[in-house]
């Protein structure tokens, strides 16, 4: 009988390090409105981001928009929808090298 092997798992900061990433010079993730992030409670876009895109500083939410995924996520959970959300401009943005 042949024997099933398996594959180890990876971590999520692992798999994003296969990624890569073609900058484009306009951030595709746009904020519309500062002052509803500064009421939003848990800044769910912070906490459900898997590549760490949004960080709180000095009364405002920073894009560091050349690390995403574009997996769509933060725009679902934003209670305002606050977040404008487009795929970057055509050969920009990630490029998964192993499916
Ligand atoms: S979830 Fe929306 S409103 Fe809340 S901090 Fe993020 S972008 Fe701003
Ligand atoms: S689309 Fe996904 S990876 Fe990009 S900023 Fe939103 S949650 Fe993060």
């Amino acid at each position: 009988m042949q024997q099933q092997q398996t594959r180890p798992s990876m971590k999520v900061e692992a798999k994003l390090f296969l990624a890569r990433y073609k900058r484009d010079d306009k951030s595709h993730l746009v904020i519309l409105d500062n002052q509803k992030c500064l009421k939003c409670k848990n800044k769910p876009c912070i906490i459900v981001c898997p590549a760490e895109v949004y960080h709180w500083e000095d009364d405002r939410l920073i894009v560091s928009y050349d690390n995403c995924v574009e997996c769509g996520s933060c725009r679902i959970v934003c209670p305002y929808a606050n977040i404008q959300f487009s795929y970057p401009r055509w050969g920009k943005g990630i490029g998964y090298r192993y499916g």
